[in-house]
């Protein structure tokens, strides 16, 4: 007997077909004879809507009765799941964040975990129930209930997984699996049959949005085995997992992209100790978080020097700089929000050098120009126009071959 944390996103759980398709597998599953624990997300886009009133009722918004707000979207999905599943005949019984024995931070809208008591959901396993509990939220050390951020019932999963030492955590979500790169974007991406941490970590930040970053990162640390896979064609999906040293690795694993940043260069700064210093300090003073840093090679005394930022933030960010443009000697800030970051993913590529040589001969090949490029052992990431990016994806997936799954040493 396994005892195994299926997780459904929104779209698995949208409608009450929906609903019944997934309680008829969790009720397969236990009729195999294992002990589920479900964790749900709200329905469909109703995090979305919930978020859509607030804002319409409310300037203020404060985080406490956000997180009841939002949270209350699980919670309807939870009880309706319960009902779905007992009309199959198998007993089930729906807990909150709270009654699951999920403590957190009190940060609200964002709470982090900070211990998982799940003795409740044990007695109902112990008693041939199913648990469903509802994800992303859990109480703070106040008593206030609290939400965990989006796409935070992925971190519920794993958290719990760790926390019952279940054999796996499932994600199922609207597509097979983790793929080569986002199959909106490339027809032909492929699934991959199964991938480490690492890379997953690295793909999730830098813009894959499936599995939530957080569960990643809890996975990685807990050596949580994952298993993420489709609640439409059931059929067997990603296997995330410690990377085995046994294990061939790919060169390219996957391409992955995201358009969320923007980059400020401040033009002509004087090139002597301090000046980046001052700038990054009076960036993080107001809390804004710098991605990717290039700075030039000086000429005649000065340099350029570019970074990401959020979207969002990059009004902030070039005030900031413009503050302290005339005691760094800078002539000029400009900020750009039109541009993507794009790439290129292998736990291979830290043994077999020449990946990042045919990454920008690809590029080059069709006329994309690079404006960034940073790496990390196992990435190799360049800033293009936003404009270029669905075609530099493409061009990337086709030039590596990833159409016929990960690449490996020949
Ligand atoms: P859920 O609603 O199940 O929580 P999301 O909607 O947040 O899931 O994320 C799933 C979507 O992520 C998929 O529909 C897919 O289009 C997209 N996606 C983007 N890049 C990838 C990738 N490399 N592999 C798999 N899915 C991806
Ligand atoms: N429903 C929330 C969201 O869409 C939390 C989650 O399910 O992960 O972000
Ligand atoms: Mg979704």
């Amino acid at each position: 007997m396994a005892l195994l944390v299926q997780k459904f996103g929104g779209t698995s759980v949208a409608d009450p077909e929906r609903m019944r398709a997934v309680a008829d597998h969790v009720a397969r599953t236990v009729r195999r004879g294992n002990q589920v624990v479900v964790v749900i997300s709200a329905m469909g886009k109703e995090t979305d809507e919930l978020l859509r009133l607030a804002n319409a009722v409310s300037d203020t918004r404060p985080g406490r009765e956000m997180d009841m707000l939002v949270t209350a979207g699980e919670r309807k999905a939870m009880a309706l799941l319960c009902m779905a599943i007992n009309d199959q005949g198998i007993p089930a019984e729906s807990f909150t964040g709270s009654q699951a024995g999920f403590l957190t931070d009190a940060t609200h809208t964002d709470a982090k975990i900070l211990d998982v008591r799940p003795d409740r959901v044990r007695a109902a396993l112990d008693a041939g129930r199913v648990a469903v509990v509802g994800g992303a939220q859990g109480q703070s050390v106040d008593h206030d209930i609290t939400f965990l951020g989006r796409g935070g019932s992925d971190t519920t999963a794993v958290a719990l997984a760790h926390a019952l030492d279940a054999e796996f955590c499932e994600l199922y979500t609207d597509v097979s699996g983790v793929f080569t790169t986002d199959p909106r974007v490339v027809e032909d991406a492929r699934k991959i049959p199964s991938i480490s941490f690492d890379e997953l970590l690295e793909m999730t930040a830098n813009g894959c949005p499936k599995p939530a970053m957080r569960s990643v990162e809890y996975a990685r640390t807990h050596g949580v085995d994952l298993h993420v896979r489709s609640a439409f064609t059931w059929e067997s999906g990603t296997i995330v997992t410690k990377e085995d040293d046994d294990m061939e690795q790919a060169i390219v694993s996957a391409v992955v992209h995201d358009a969320s940043d923007a980059k400020v260069t401040i033009e002509r700064v004087e090139d002597r100790p301090g000046i980046a210093a001052q700038i990054f300090r009076a960036l993080a003073d107001e809390r804004i978080s710098v991605d990717l840093i290039v700075q030039n090679t000086s000429e005649a005394g000065h340099t350029d020097i570019s970074f990401t930022v959020p979207d969002g933030e990059l009004a902030t960010a070039m005030a900031v700089c413009e503050q302290a443009a005339s005691s760094v000697g800078a002539a000029q800030v400009s900020g750009d929000p039109d541009i993507a970051r794009v790439s290129v993913i292998g736990a291979g590529m830290k043994s077999h050098p020449g990946v990042a040589a045919t990454v920008f001969e690809i590029l080059a090949e069709h006329g994309i120009n690079i404006l960034m490029i940073a790496s990390s052992a196992i990435r190799i990431s360049v800033v293009v126009a936003e404009a270029d990016a669905e075609r530099a994806i493409q061009v990337l997936h086709d030039g590596f071959g990833l159409s016929e799954g990960p690449v490996y040493i020949e």
